[in-house]
């Protein structure tokens, strides 16, 4: 019988999940399906607690359910409980265990883009949601020595600060402004990149100079030593990140996190390593031009 994945967000259509995990088990040959799951807030436990009765193994889980999906959770992997959000379900009988594979995304992305990073790196994280803490996590544990923090509403920095310093050997510091000068590496865990091309609301957002004011940087900061990490993803690429490229510095895009991080939930359910390179295939090939996460 066809086992039975999916994701749950709230929209949901934006996913590429469904096309790339769909591309990993047809190159495994597994009799496996992955769907979008699109579920209100008031209705995402209920369905959770469905799922596995409807045949589900597990599911991903994204905007707006990931702390949700922690709380719901009978059970919980340290890295999702210090992330403080769940991207990846696996259901037992009666039990939902949740995980966090945004932090194994983020690090497997720069290992595979830019060997050796981030070890003894300083690196700068832009933002303080789910994502940055995942971010921020990854990069302390991955072995930077100093991770400064810096959020539009500076009080969620200091609070991401508060809970995972204690946790880590690197140096993290919330930041009133960015500052490239400071650092080696820097990591995009905001939503901004994401305004749409197309649509009525194309047009005055979609601009770099919008997305570079918004995130407090200036292109002319970028030195040729630094690594730029986007975890939003688009067609074409985000702005921060075309222009990291043009100027030839090493990038990580919001693709590569989503592979990898998919990548890693695919093991969880399968117990099977995925291939790559299929998902990046399908990854692109469910491609719309309005990027997300999962
Ligand atoms: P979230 O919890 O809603 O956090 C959003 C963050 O963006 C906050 O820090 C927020 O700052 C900031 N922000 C929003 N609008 C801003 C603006 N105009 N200027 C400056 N900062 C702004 O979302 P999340 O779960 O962390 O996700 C963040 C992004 O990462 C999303 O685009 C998501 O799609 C992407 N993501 C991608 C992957 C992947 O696999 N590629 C995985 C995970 C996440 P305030 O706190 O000040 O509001």
């Amino acid at each position: 019988m066809t086992k039975l994945v999916g994701i749950l967000g709230w929209p949901v259509e934006h996913s590429r999940s469904p096309a790339m995990q769909n591309a990993a088990f047809r190159a495994a040959g597994l009799d496996w399906r992955y769907e979008a799951l699109p579920v209100e807030p008031e209705r995402f436990e209920q369905l959770v607690r469905e799922l596995s009765g409807r045949g589900f193994i597990g599911a991903n889980v994204t905007i707006p359910h990931k702390l949700r999906a922690l709380e719901v959770a009978d059970s919980a992997s340290d890295v999702a409980r210090l992330v403080g959000a769940a991207n990846t379900l696996v259901f037992g009988d009666d039990t939902v265990h949740a995980h966090n594979t945004d932090v194994e995304g983020i690090l497997e992305a720069l290992r595979e883009r830019a060997p050796g990073s981030p070890n003894a790196m300083r690196a700068l994280v832009l933002g303080a949601g789910g994502a940055a803490r995942a971010a921020v996590w990854a990069l302390a544990s991955g072995g930077a020595g100093r991770v400064d923090v810096w959020n539009r509403h500076p009080e969620r920095a200091r609070r991401l600060v508060a809970d995972l310093a204690p946790r880590t050997t690197a140096v993290l510091e919330p930041i009133a402004e960015p500052d490239l000068s400071a650092v080696d590496l820097v990591v995009n865990a905001t939503s901004v990149g994401m305004a749409p091309t197309m649509g009525p609301q194309a047009g005055t957002e979609d601009r770099p100079e919008t997305d570079f004011k918004e995130l407090r940087l200036s292109a002319d900061e970028f030195q040729d030593r630094h690594t730029v990490v986007d975890l939003v993803y688009r067609a074409g690429g985000t702005w921060l990140v075309r222009t990291a490229r043009e100027r030839g510095l090493v990038c990580v895009d919001g693709i590569d996190v989503l592979v990898h991080q998919g990548a890693a939930s695919f093991r969880l359910w399968t117990g099977e390593e995925p291939s790559l390179e299929a998902m990046r295939v399908g990854a692109g090939d469910g491609a719309q031009d309005q990027g997300g996460e999962a």
